[in-house]
């Protein structure tokens, strides 16, 4: 262990991005193109903890592209990678074997998938980053924003890339390499869901004091490929009910795009009860419904992975300016849950926040709070967008699928035909951490076993993911106490965390007479879906970054 401080290498730019997804990336490019409109030079960076951009993406994803047009109108004619608009939108209510088609005209017409795009959000942060490129935009992919670093007066003067070569124990190993201090003007927080450095933040400067508990959902996600005659280019399904019971919120989505290929997906609300209940058991499950199998059969699985999703709304939206810097994209929580869509949201806000930092740069400030950011977000199609769906995770969540969300719908129709709608704003109350109940007050569930054809097993899943971690690193999964997993969890909630992962990186393990309990984690295989660090029922796990470019390698997810 050092017994000195380091000493880290600086490089100062204007504005400094954590992360290279929608938000990050628009940011980015809009503060290029302002500048080029302004004759005026400015420095820019892009950090992102994949090994490439893209590289930890996951969505669904349909896509509006209302962001895009204002961001690069001509995006047709240069190669963007928006080739199949939604031709076909459907909805049903499943049963175990039965499905219920819910009319499109029940839907508020802003629930329409009219005029939207069937992507791999990855391919088109992939040609985002081309563009940003182009215009000078420097891009890190492998580095991750360790820690925020601050200056004399307390505001974010940029972060720090985490050391390399660090051994298990904290020792360091030959490679050794410090991180770099990367300092901005202003630092924008762009992580997508649950973001480590964006947790900082929010407690550093009480950015969520006053607003309700962030709330989120797990999604887990497969590509297929599937044989040429099933394939329905253009058709964007969506299900809900079985095989969740009427007190969990999720359903899945099913999306034909490009070449034979299907995107299809589950989400789980993480505000469940049953610590026995897995959502990577209830996706394997949907996949046998008739709606679905019927499109998967004789097709191949050729991609997993996991992403948490944020789902609290207009009412769970933090501060979004700090001094120094800014919360952009997911970091602050902007999925129109109803419309399964966020990336709109999150390029929009990265553009706005650009169009602050820029103004504030050329009237010569710095580390200060964007206001202006915020009065711009207040007013914007962003704050519509979710108002206006502001009480359909509430109603879902205290009064169950079938009641909340016809209820939902009623309120949403409220919203498009009244200014302001109903005027009341619903509570979400407990936090996702909060909402599970006794193992000894739970039903037990017993999953099917995987057929190996539309089910499969953990493993044999996250080898699709291409998660890969160098193994001598310190875990970056970290238990505030040890002895809580098998203290508390284990008879409490049967560790649920066995169960919640996504990617079988937690496990007790116990001797062959089922003696002597002992908490496993398996980091290596973590897809850094974010869900341990939001559901552990003790809020004993904080997910920190591993070092730069460990992590899926998702290829177009
Ligand atoms: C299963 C699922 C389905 C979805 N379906 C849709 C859909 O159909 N349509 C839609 O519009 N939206 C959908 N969404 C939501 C959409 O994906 C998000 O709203 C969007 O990705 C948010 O963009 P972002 O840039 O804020 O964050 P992200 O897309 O999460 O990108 C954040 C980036 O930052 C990087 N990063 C994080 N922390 C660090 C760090 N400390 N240092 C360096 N890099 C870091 C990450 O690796 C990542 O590349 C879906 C989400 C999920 C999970
Ligand atoms: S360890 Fe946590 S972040 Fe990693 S895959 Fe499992 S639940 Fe997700």
């Amino acid at each position: 262990m050092p017994d000195q401080p380091i000493e880290r290498e600086a490089m100062d730019y204007d504005v400094v991005i954590v992360g290279g997804g929608p938000a990050g990336l628009s940011a980015a490019i809009r503060l290029k193109q302002l500048a080029a409109e302004h004759s005026r030079e400015i420095g820019i960076c892009v950090l992102e903890k994949g090994s490439e951009i893209g590289a930890h993406i996951l969505s669904g994803a349909v896509i509006d592209p209302i962001a895009l047009n204002q961001l690069i109108p001509d995006w047709k004619d240069k190669g963007a990678p928006l080739t199949t608009p939604v031709t076909d939108d459907r909805f049903f209510f499943l049963g175990k074997k039965r499905r219920f088609a819910m009319p499109t005209f029940l839907m508020p017409p802003f629930m329409s998938n009219h005029g939207n795009y069937i992507v791999s959000l990855g391919n088109l942060c992939r040609w985002l980053a081309e563009q940003a490129e182009g215009l000078g935009v420097e891009i890190y992919p492998g580095f991750a924003g360790a820690e925020l670093v601050y200056d004399e007066a307390g505001a974010v003067r940029g972060v720090a890339t985490g050391d390399m070569g660090v051994a298990r124990d904290g020792s360091h190993k030959p490679s050794y390499t410090p991180g770099i201090e990367l300092r901005g003007k202003y630092t924008f927080l762009a992580e997508g869901a649950r973001g480590s450095l964006t947790k900082l933040a929010i407690a550093r400067f009480a950015l969520d004091a006053g607003k309700e508990p962030q709330k989120y959902g797990i999604g887990i996600k497969e590509l297929w490929e599937i044989p040429q005659e099933k394939h329905q280019k253009g058709l964007a399904l969506h299900t809900m009910c079985w095989p969740l019971k009427n007190d969990t919120g999720g359903g899945s989505f099913m999306y034909h795009f490009d070449d034979n290929l299907v995107a299809v997906g589950f989400v789980v609300h993480l505000n469940y009860s049953n610590p026995f209940l897995s959502p990577f058991d209830e996706f394997q499950r949907v996949k046998h419904h008739p709606v679905i199998a019927a499109a998967l059969e004789g097709g191949k699985r050729i991609s997993y992975g996991a992403r948490a999703i944020t789902e609290g709304g207009i009412q769970s939206i933090p501060k979004l300016a700090f001094p120094g810097g800014a919360l952009i994209g997911c970091a602050a929580g902007l999925v129109n849950v109803p419309r399964l869509k966020g990336s709109h949201n999150a390029m929009l806000s990265g553009m706005m926040a650009a169009e602050a930092a820029f103004a504030a740069i050329g009237e010569n400030r710095q580390r200060d709070a964007l206001t202006s950011y915020e009065t711009a977000f207040s007013a914007s199609v962003i704050h519509k967008d979710l108002y206006r769906v502001r009480n359909v995770k509430p109603l879902w969540s205290k009064l169950g699928t079938v009641l909340g969300v016809a209820l939902g719908g009623v309120d949403m129709w409220a919203n498009q035909l009244i200014p302001g709608g109903f005027q009341f704003t619903l509570k979400h109350g407990k936090a996702d951490s909060d909402t599970l109940i006794p193992a000894a007050q739970a039903e037990p569930i017993d999953y099917p076993k995987p057929d190996g054809v539309l089910s499969f097993d953990k493993l044999s899943s996250v080898f699709l993911s291409n998660t890969n971690h160098e193994e001598d690193q310190p875990v970056h999964l970290r238990l505030t106490d040890p002895d809580i997993p098998i203290k508390i969890n284990l008879p409490t909630w049967d560790e649920p965390a066995q169960r919640y992962c996504p990617a079988g990186v937690y496990e007790v393990l116990t001797d062959d007479d089922g003696a002597n309990p002992r908490f496993q984690i398996n980091a290596q295989n973590c897809v850094h879906c974010k869900t341990c660090d939001i559901k552990d029922p003790s809020r004993n796990i904080t997910w920190v970054v591993p070092e730069g470019g460990g992590g899926p390698n998702y290829p177009n997810m």
